[in-house]
């Protein structure tokens, strides 16, 4: 039997839980999530309450092929052939039955914890300590309470190290991660303000980390961070560093930068020794160093460490989609490649539905802990449930086992080199293409060959974090209340079909666009969700009926337009809505309205009224609240009346973003969620509570100058510094969207997290910016928004709102959009 093989009994046993068997069942798979179910027969399915109630999602799983499910006490469900193990806290269950795995094994494991650089220090690790050691670790950064136990499940007997991190955001929560990882090894990284608003302050923030180290035999931290907290380190033997106390234990006394690497001089028993980084910023010259002390603490000699250091390659735990050729999306995740990470990056491959055709292009895989021939088993079954069209193979382990993959194309190479002289046979075209790869194959190389060139400037688009935000109000929401999300004009300004996709995969109810050709847009790229048109044009009818689109109805004499069509068409019952105005006055029935409308829909067979909505005009706003109360009650009033008429009820909604978060009491059967998606809500007190960022806009130092104080520059003269300085020009004019407004100081851009001002007015493809003082190179990154400098601030700037800074960045900016 495998090592993580139980059977259902057992686990039964192990979790305390209880329930009937049934039929007893090999488990090697704990599952989570219905949309990705994989090895079905030896699966477990944890019905986790969390934002959504995991046994709404027992029947999906059921589908898939489960049987064995985790669930709480009460759950009153009966399927055929199906274990059903009842217990009072579900995730607990994971966590005890993680914990009990992890006890079976008697191995070295490495816990970090901190507010940042843990995923960084543990993919460091790994690179530096793979080369004597067996090491399993979490997948990219699942440090939660789920992702803790799923990482510490893949323990097998093969392992000699284990290197887990854990992240919490509140207290109460690393003692059950600590129960989980069991650590004999420490590491606290750098402490910063994440998560701070979980905490009473930052020492009770500190202190709860600690725990994560109370059986730990030694621990290894910066010496400075723990000054204060002497009395409350709970191991025996610690290593520290730092770069002013010479008491640490290393203790780094010299930093240069020696031609692009960070060269540290410092003190360790007694002796000078060196380390060679080669990374320049702060952050990952601090990472460094931590893993520097963790090997010296660990035993390895001083010049095997610096060795290894520095031979340390960037981290990158997100994989891109981009614009590719031949119109290609490229998912580019071409540094790592383990089997638990391709599992992630095909599941993102199958939400994207852009293309009909999904391709893989994957390298050999190292350090997987499994014999080859098991390992290439399972990646050639991952692979065919994932239903991928076209398979290209690179490496000799892949090329040795081409009778493993099943698909409708494949082809192997033996090396990278191999695969790219034969770029043209392959034949890109219209497909979604994800690059996969071992750092060692250079998988970069593919990537740049099928990307579409970018112009320098682009907005980045954070996917995981416009799933925070989803969840986020989703969170705000009753039972059963449907989320519409709003995507139109190109989800503001951040693409469509992605977005799209995502928001389709994670299970949004309706989708709203603007125009009927958008609508069209959606279903040419996979969206198969209803889709809402406020704007629906008369001459593009048969399109709309065509894309099974649903219009908004809003006037007499567009209802009169459309069923004259559908008659025309012997359409019937066709799904419309029905848009009331309560007070904006742009589109929409008014109240004294409503009776000829009702009049109109009595008995009519050729449209069936699937929803009834207004909109707010002023949800954010508390000094308008007297107005958006005496919308919503005229908004009753008319919907009541039409529902009556009718006999029948209709989904009603009111509510935009501002208005989920203020007006609690007007969700009714729907929200038409627009602007917070992207981490945006002007109706909250503290803006950024629980919302997270999702677009960053930066571009690049085309040239920097010496200017004279009076010079003057750009057009009509317009610009001049007041003392002798230095000016960058940077590649983003008015035509990308970034509005004259901005010209003459009134806008900032980030330079090395420095705001510098512009200089002088803004022109079409250029502008240029004070970078006095600021060490910037041709080349160097210039951040228009991101989470630092955000898009509030640029609305405020200019004295608008961000609705249309968002929507106004212009389509020649390539987006690129990451996913971690
Ligand atoms: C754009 C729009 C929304 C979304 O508004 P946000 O403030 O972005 O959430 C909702 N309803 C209608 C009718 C819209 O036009």
């Amino acid at each position: 039997m495998l090592s993580n093989q139980y059977t259902i009994i057992a686990i039964q046993q192990i979790i305390n839980a209880g329930g009937n068997i049934v039929k007893d069942y090999n488990i090697s798979t704990l599952l989570t999530d219905s949309r990705r179910i994989s090895n079905p027969a030896g699966g477990l399915f944890f019905a986790l309450s969390g934002r959504r109630n995991g046994h709404e999602f027992i029947a999906e799983a059921y589908a898939g092929g489960v049987r064995n499910f985790v669930v709480k006490h009460g759950t009153d469900i009966k399927a055929p052939e199906s274990n059903f193990l009842m217990v009072d806290d579900v995730l607990a269950a994971l966590q005890t039955l993680a914990a009990y795995h992890r006890n079976r094994f008697n191995l070295e494991v490495i816990g970090i914890t901190g507010s940042n650089g843990k995923t960084i220090v543990k993919e460091w690790l790994y690179q530096l300590l793979s080369p004597d050691k067996n090491v399993v670790r979490n997948p990219k950064s699942y440090n939660s309470q789920i992702g803790v136990p799923l990482s510490v499940w893949q323990i097998n007997e093969k392992n000699d190290l284990g290197i887990f991190e854990a992240g919490i955001s509140t207290v109460g929560e690393i003692e059950k991660l600590e129960a989980v990882i069991r650590p004999t090894v420490g590491i606290l990284t750098h402490i910063g303000p994440a998560h701070d608003e979980g905490f009473e302050n930052r020492n009770q923030k500190i202190t709860e980390k600690l725990k994560l180290f109370k059986n730990c035999r030694l621990l290894i931290h910066n010496y400075d961070q723990l000054i204060s907290f002497q009395d409350n380190i709970p191991v025996e033997s610690r290593f520290t560093w730092s770069t002013n106390f010479k008491q640490a234990d290393l203790y780094v006394f010299s930093e240069a930068v020696v031609s692009k690497n960070y060269y540290l001089r410092a003190r360790y028993k007694d002796a000078e020794i060196e380390c060679l980084i080669p990374f320049l910023d702060e952050a990952s010259v601090e990472n460094a160093i931590v893993c520097w002390a963790t090997m010296l603490a660990l035993g390895y000699a001083p010049a095997e460490a610096d060795d290894r250091i520095e031979r340390l390659n960037a981290v990158s735990m997100r994989l891109e989609l981009k614009t590719g050729i031949n119109d290609c999306s490229v998912i580019d995740d071409s540094y790592n490649s383990d089997i638990q990470s391709l599992e992630i990056a095909l599941n993102f491959l199958t939400q994207q539905n852009q293309h009909q055709k999904k391709t893989l292009i994957l390298s050999d895989i190292y350090q997987s802990g499994l014999q080859a021939d098991v390992l290439y088993r399972q990646v050639a079954d991952m692979i065919k449930i994932k239903q991928v069209d076209k398979f290209i193979g690179v490496g000799e382990a892949l090329m040795a086992r081409q009778d493993y993959f099943d698909m409708p194309e494949k082809f192997f190479y033996p090396d990278t080199q191999a695969m790219l002289q034969h770029l043209r046979t392959l034949n890109f075209k219209g497909e979604t293409i994800l690059i996969k790869g071992s750092r060692s194959f250079e998988f970069e190389r593919i990537s740049r060959a099928l990307v579409q060139k970018a112009h320098e400037t682009i907005l980045e688009i954070n996917l995981n974090a416009l799933l925070n935000n989803l969840n986020f109000y989703r969170s705000r929401l009753k039972q059963g209340v449907k989320v519409m999300a709003i995507v139109k004009a190109f989800s503001y300004g951040s693409g469509t079909f992605e977005v799209a996709n995502i928001l389709q995969y994670n299970k949004v109810d309706y989708l709203a666009v603007a125009y009927i050709d958008e609508g069209v847009s959606l279903r040419n790229t996979g969206i198969s969700l209803p889709v809402m048109i406020f704007n629906p044009e008369a001459s593009a009818f048969d399109k709309l009926i065509e894309f099974n689109l649903e219009p908004v109805i809003y006037s007499f004499g567009l209802l009169d337009e459309f069923i004259t069509y559908a008659q025309e068409k012997n359409v019937l019952n066709y799904p419309v809505h029905l848009k009331i105005d309560t007070g904006m006055h742009r589109l929409g029935f008014e109240d004294f309205e409503i009776e000829t409308l009702c009049d109109l829909l009595e008995a009519n067979r050729y449209i069936r009224v699937q929803s009834v909505f207004s909109h707010l005009v002023a949800s954010e706003a508390a000094k308008h609240d007297k107005f958006t109360k005496k919308q919503i009650s005229n908004f009753e009033t008319a919907y009541k009346q039409i529902e009556l008429t009718l006999g029948y009820k209709v989904i009603k909604h009111i509510s935009n973003t501002s208005g989920i978060t203020r007006w609690p009491g007007a969700h009714y059967d729907m929200v038409r969620l627009g602007i917070g998606l992207y981490g945006i809500d002007t109706g909250m007190e503290t803006p950024d509570t629980g919302l997270q960022p999702v677009a960053t806009l930066k571009t690049s130092v085309a040239q920097v100058k010496k200017i004279k104080a009076g010079e003057t520059l750009s057009y009509s003269r317009s610009g001049s510094l007041t003392k002798d300085g230095k000016i960058a020009t940077v590649r983003i004019g008015y035509a990308d969207g970034y509005l004259r407004a901005f010209g003459n100081g009134v806008g900032k851009m980030l330079v090395k997290g420095v705001l510098a001002p512009t200089v002088g007015n803004i022109t079409m493809d250029m502008c240029m910016i004070d970078v006095t003082g600021i060490d910037v190179k041709e080349g160097d990154e210039v951040i228009i928004f991101n989470e630092q400098q955000r898009i509030n601030d640029l609305a405020t700037q200019i004295g608008t709102i961000p609705y249309e800074i968002l929507t106004n960045v212009s389509q020649r900016v390539k987006r690129v959009y990451f996913y971690e």
